[in-house]
């Protein structure tokens, strides 16, 4: 199998942590002992290895990352660490995971999400600025963006303005946006073929 593919096994972790990973927690906890050091970090992200912030090795153990670091956060020193896919079975309390199983599963989960969130900005600046959008491009955001809605619980049958903002804003990462992106992005959601065709939602810069 090659190194690339992401692997989050689903077995427990039977080695005990080596020393550096104790010594790198505990300097960062308040606690003195790695159990106890532990139950202080949360998490917060995942990074994928397109993203600026994506760090090569784990910041606890030194091992090689190679598509997704997960960060995890100190409730009492705000401090926040990125580790690999085998530290983090170690944090198995990470949202109320029972054991390093659980935890794999929902890190496999979140990485998924983390990835089509990943498309779906990609996708939406493409298209926002694309002088001639293409058809499976725009096919592709739509489908992508209905199932993510889905998952989430927000999909609608018509968007109000206030659900599209949030889109915009949680989903797509568009923060300074403005009432024409709302538009754009109703059409691109409610009549991909509308938005394809009409000029008015071209973007001349
Ligand atoms: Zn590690």
């Amino acid at each position: 199998m090659s190194k690339k593919t992401i692997t989050v096994k689903g077995k427990k972790l039977n080695t005990k942590p080596r020393p550096r990973v104790i010594e790198t927690l505990l300097f960062y906890s308040h606690a003195n002992n790695f159990d106890s050091a532990k139950k202080e970090w949360g998490y917060v992200t995942i990074v994928l290895k397109e993203d600026d912030a994506f760090v090569k090795h784990c910041e606890l153990c030194g091992a090689r990352n190679y598509d997704f670091n997960v960060m995890i956060q100190n409730e009492n020193t705000n401090k926040d660490l990125k580790v690999g896919s085998e530290c983090i079975k170690r944090f198995v309390l990470l949202d109320g995971c029972k054991n390093a199983e659980d935890a794999a599963v929902l890190i496999q989960q979140k990485v998924v999400e983390a990835s089509v969130e990943r498309e779906l900005i990609t996708l939406y600046k493409i298209l926002r600025k694309a002088p001639k959008p293409s058809a499976a491009e725009v096919t592709r955001f739509n489908k992508r963006l209905s199932e993510y809605l889905n998952k989430t619980g927000k999909r609608r049958s018509i968007y109000t303005k206030e659900e599209l903002q949030e889109i915009l804003e949680t989903v797509l990462d568009v923060h300074d946006y403005t009432q024409q992106d709302v538009m754009v992005l109703d059409c691109m959601i409610e009549n991909p073929r509308k938005f394809m065709r009409d000029k008015r939602f071209r973007v001349t810069t």
